[in-house]
């Protein structure tokens, strides 16, 4: 039992020092020893794992505090590669980061709406070996996978149970996956994973309390408290897009009437820009789409509304005028420190937030909208995979020693070692 105690407390405590190198590096051991509370010699024997783990390296020295040189720690960016993946509606993306979260590989392969799941996930799995045989090929060994999906994930499983966008159902990923991938592996749901990507690497970096929404071809969300994704009882937490916006409003994908997606997506976007123009309002994006409405892009309509078009200007505000209804009941539920917007719609960010901002101030709390800030991601399209990423982060800083001494992949003999 004591043995137990004795292993889970030095792994707590190297979980905390890679949580400092990771976001405050370069530190010396001193600093390190004064941030953590641990004492110097704790702080020195778990350096010297990790300097062995080849976590970490030093990264050159400093004049200490009494004159003396301290040398530099950081997290070292050779200690091995993440992959983050994600399949979309309409695509499949697959990075590689190195330890320092840095993009060193990536592929984007387009997919048809509604493709046969095997040919998706085939795809997948090519576009994944390549990642591999470049790791492989650089010398890298690989410390896991996060895999983002849209829909509802039984996280612990790995299993996607059900995406309505994709139209499947029960897919056990994660398991298809650790037959052919022999690494850590984890599977969510894409937005849940963006709110992660964004809390770790981008534009809530350092923020203990975000609330992300991503508006697209959905409307989603996650709530990202202390660097961990707030799961909720089942892991369905964060479906902010079905909130009842209006009892007697339109149905929504999910059978629901008013759902606040109905309101808030690319589709809505689109709609406006349709019901204006049929309404005898001209506009340059009856030309763009050859009358052929279907054919719409987002950066269509936020080209067209930087080149002046008053009715893509219009149909983003009121577009922008619901996103922030919908966000001053959920700042008012939920007082976060910090609102990150992602998803395709916020290339228009521009003219979402004037009225957006708008509805905020006149609807939420005082109190409560004072404490928060409304940012764009940093990682637009690309939030998910970078979550991906974060989830292995994540995995690694909780259980670092479970992934120093066993499950790292190496790359195979005969690989260059750098
Ligand atoms: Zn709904």
């Amino acid at each position: 039992m004591r043995n137990v105690d004795h292993t889970h407390m030095r792994e707590l405590n190297i979980a905390l020092i890679l949580e400092y190198l990771r976001r405050d590096a370069p530190l010396s051991r001193t600093h390190l020893a004064q941030l953590t509370g641990l004492n110097k010699a704790t702080v020195t024997s778990l350096v010297r794992e990790l300097l062995e783990s080849d976590f970490v390296h030093e990264s050159g020295t400093d004049v200490g505090d009494i004159g003396r040189p301290a040398i530099r720690l950081s997290l070292n960016p050779r200690a091995g590669y993440i992959i983050g993946a994600e399949i979309g509606v309409d695509f499949v993306l697959v990075i590689l980061t190195n330890f320092s979260g840095d993009v060193v590989w990536r592929r984007r392969e387009t997919t048809r709406p509604r493709e046969r799941q095997e040919v998706v996930l085939d795809l997948l799995d090519a576009v994944l070996q390549d990642a591999c045989q470049y790791a492989h090929a650089q010398g890298m060994r690989l410390l896991g996978l996060g895999l983002g999906v849209p829909g509802l994930v039984d996280v612990t499983a790995g299993t996607l149970l059900f995406a309505p966008n994709l139209g499947w159902a029960d897919v056990p990923l994660k398991a298809r996956l650790q037959r052919k991938f022999k690494m850590p592996i984890e599977v969510a749901n894409e937005a849940n994973l963006a709110a992660l990507g964004e809390s770790y690497f981008g534009a809530a970096r350092g923020v203990n309390f975000v609330l992300y929404v991503s508006a697209g071809i959905g409307l989603g969300g996650g709530i990202v408290l202390n660097r961990e994704v707030l799961p909720g009882a089942a892991g369905f937490a964060g479906e902010v897009g079905h909130m009842t916006m209006d009892p007697n409003g339109a149905q929504c994908n999910c059978g629901n009437f008013g759902c606040w997606e109905t309101f808030v997506s690319q589709w809505a976007v689109f709609r406006r820009v349709r019901e204006a123009v049929e309404g005898g309002r001209p506009s340059t994006l009856t030309t763009t789409c050859g009358g052929d409405w279907g054919r719409l892009t987002v950066p269509d309509v936020v080209d067209a509304a930087r080149a002046g078009d008053g009715v893509a200007r219009d149909a983003l505000a009121e577009t922008g005028r619901y996103l922030g209804i919908g966000l001053a009941n959920l700042i008012n539920a939920l007082n976060p420190e910090r609102v990150v917007l992602g998803g395709a719609l916020c290339q228009g960010h521009a003219f979402l937030m004037p009225s957006l901002t708008a509805e905020v101030e006149r609807r939420a709390l005082r109190a409560s909208r004072d404490k928060t800030e409304i940012v764009v991601a940093t990682y637009g399209t690309e939030a998910s995979v970078m979550g991906g990423v974060a989830s292995i982060f994540h995995r690694i800083l909780s259980q670092p020693l479970e992934v120093t001494r066993a499950e790292a992949v190496a790359p195979p003999t005969g690989a260059a070692r750098r």
